[in-house]
């Protein structure tokens, strides 16, 4: 009797709390999330279950998802383990496992899950004239499943000086190669390239930017937070010119899409809690086909509701077909129609983690 009851108390439990997900979910539009993270620096995750409790009750149908291409390293000289990554008892190191994590991690989903994400790859160093090889490498052997590259993190505040060997760099030799292999797969990619240092009050590091956006017009190419950080706007206001800068690029190159994720919301859209700043509603609304949305969220899900609902403000205020645009069909938009090394998309996993050269 007492256990007939306990069931039926669960039995009420799992259904309230599948109508409040149902609920939720309702009560917003549904969107893309074009930046998460599946691991944190420390290359720990809370896994897919959370992942996708979290989407659902963010009312997000689909996330570009990826791993992180770094690890914090625990030098011996450091009398503690790392706690942050931007910590600076030790460096940094490229970590291609970062993928095989991922991978493994989607392909143990049931299909219907599986879809919901377009896996990108991000675990290679890129200032190794090897990275192109690496990244095809990693199609053949996990042939129709990865659908875009990155984050790549060029230009990153105090990371980049605390990654371990050659400074990274939009235009770097090795990542040029890396374009090409995307422009033949028809994968976009995430660039994390930082307009400007912490130090300098203006966009020193354009150039490199453009000569990737110039040297590669079949690649296309998002800009991560639109080319700024939370740090740098900490320390100064060096690009109080944002908008115009990127409404130049948007316009010079068609084949760049800009990322608003997390540093942009908090610090360049709003001008208080509510009220969008005049300048960038103006930007999103000329180039509405351009710009997604994402929660930049590294291992840890829940929450994710409350980080999207922050494009609200912004959201709310365009027509519901650019809303619409912004929060999610740009990011399918870019998407190759199949994953690639793809002959066929399969959704045999046996088929999907064939070997390196088959
Ligand atoms: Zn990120």
């Amino acid at each position: 009797m007492r256990l007939k009851n306990l069931s039926l108390l669960l039995l009420l439990a799992v259904t309230l709390s599948t109508l409040a997900f149902a609920a939720d979910a309702e009560s917003r539009p549904s969107r893309v999330d074009a930046h998460l993270h599946y691991v944190n620096f420390m290359q720990e995750t809370n896994g897919t279950r959370e992942l996708l409790e979290a989407m659902d009750k963010a009312g997000v149908e689909k996330a570009w998802i990826f791993g992180l291409p770094v690890i914090k390293k625990w030098d011996a000289s450091a009398p503690k383990r790392p706690r942050y990554y931007l910590g600076d008892e030790s460096p940094l190191y490229y970590f291609s496992g970062t993928d095989d994590i991922l991978a493994r991690d989607l392909l143990s989903l049931p299909a219907e899950q599986r879809e919901r994400f377009a896996p990108f790859i991000s675990g290679f160093n890129p200032t190794d004239m090897n990275a192109a090889d690496q990244v095809e490498m990693l199609i053949k052997r996990y042939p129709g499943f990865w659908q875009g590259i990155g984050e790549v993190l060029t230009r990153h505040d105090a990371l980049t000086a605390l990654t371990a060997g050659e400074t990274p760099r939009a235009d770097h030799p090795a990542l040029m190669k890396v374009y090409k292999v995307a422009a033949r797969h028809k994968m976009p990619v995430l660039l994390h390239s930082n307009l400007s240092s912490l130090r300098e009050g203006e966009p020193i590091f354009q150039p490199e930017l453009e000569n990737a956006l110039k040297a590669n017009p079949d690649t296309h190419f998002v800009l991560a937070h639109a080319g700024t950080s939370e740090s740098i706007e900490a320390l100064q206001k060096p690009m109080a010119n944002l908008p115009d800068i990127l409404n130049d690029l948007l316009s010079r190159y068609p084949n760049l899409s800009v990322d608003l994720s997390w540093s942009v919301r908090e610090h360049y859209l709003f001008e208080d809690k509510d009220e969008v700043d005049a300048q960038w509603l103006a930007l999103i609304e000329k180039f509405s086909d351009r710009f997604l949305i994402g929660s930049d969220k590294v291992g840890k899900f829940t929450g994710l509701d409350e980080n999207l609902d922050g494009y609200a403000g912004l959201l709310g205020r365009r027509s519901k077909e650019a809303a619409d645009r912004v929060g999610r069909k740009n990011a399918l938009a870019l998407l190759p129609p199949r994953g690639a090394g793809s002959v066929a998309v399969s959704d045999d996993p046996a088929l999907a983690q064939a070997e390196p050269g088959e």
